[in-house]
C-alpha cells in the first residue's frame, strides 16, 4: 500500500480490465519515473474517446459518427452481413482482410447463467436488417464457446423461415476460445471454410 493519490491510482488502474494489481502498480510507477510520459495527451484522449465515441446505429461497431466507416464504405458486400458478439471482434476479422461484408454486433451472446437471454442483445435490429432481402448470407461469427455456440442455435433457428443461407465459421479455431484471440491465419481460414447451418 502506498500513500494517499498514489495508491488511488493504482487502485484506479486495478479496476481496469485485464489488469491485476501488479500490473496496476507497474504502470503506475511508470508514469511516475517516465518525465517524457505526455500525462496531459493521455487525459485528453480520454476525453475526446468519451466524448466522441458511440455505436454505430446500424451494425452497432464503434463509430465516431452515426454510421461506422465498414457501414459507410460503398465498395463492401452488402449482401453478407457477418454477426459477431462485440465490436472487438469486428476489429479481429478486419484484420485477416478475409470478409468484404458489413457486420452486425450483437452487444454479447446467451448466457443462462449470467441472465442475459435473447432480448439483451441487438437481435430485433438483425431481423431489420434483414427485412428488405438484400441479404443473401449471414455468418453466424460468436465466439467458439457454450455461450456462442448456445447464440448461433439460437439465431439460427430464427433465421431458418427467411430465405437467408446461414453459415457458420469452420472448426479449427480453439474450442472455448474469444474469437478476438484467435491468429489472422486460422481465423481466415475459418471463414473460407464456413458451412451452412
Ligand atoms: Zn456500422
Amino acid at each position: 500500500m502506498y500513500d494517499g493519490i498514489v495508491q488511488d491510482l493504482i487502485d484506479e488502474f486495478g479496476r481496469l480490465p485485464g489488469i491485476g494489481p501488479k500490473s496496476a502498480q507497474r504502470i503506475t510507477f511508470h508514469i511516475l519515473q517516465s518525465p517524457n510520459f505526455d500525462v496531459s495527451h493521455l487525459a485528453e484522449l480520454l476525453a475526446v474517446v468519451r466524448e466522441k465515441v458511440r455505436f454505430c446505429e446500424v451494425c452497432g461497431n464503434v463509430s465516431e459518427q452515426e454510421r461506422c466507416s465498414i457501414c459507410r464504405d460503398p465498395r463492401r458486400n452488402v449482401s453478407l452481413i457477418c454477426v459477431v458478439e462485440d465490436a472487438k471482434d469486428v476489429a479481429a476479422i478486419e484484420r485477416t482482410r478475409e470478409f468484404r461484408g458489413l457486420y452486425h454486433v450483437l452487444g454479447g451472446a446467451i448466457s443462462p447463467i449470467a441472465g442475459v437471454g435473447p432480448d439483451d442483445l441487438r437481435i430485433t435490429q438483425l431481423m431489420q436488417r434483414l427485412a428488405d432481402g438484400t441479404v443473401q448470407e449471414v455468418i453466424l461469427a460468436t465466439n467458439p464457446n457454450l455461450e456462442g455456440e448456445a447464440t448461433a442455435t439460437y439465431l439460427s433457428r430464427l433465421l431458418h423461415s427467411l430465405e437467408i443461407s446461414v453459415t457458420r465459421l469452420a472448426s479449427g479455431l480453439p474450442v472455448g476460445g474469444d474469437l478476438e484471440y484467435a491468429d489472422e491465419v486460422t481465423l481466415g481460414r475459418a471463414f473460407e471454410g464456413r458451412r451452412s447451418i
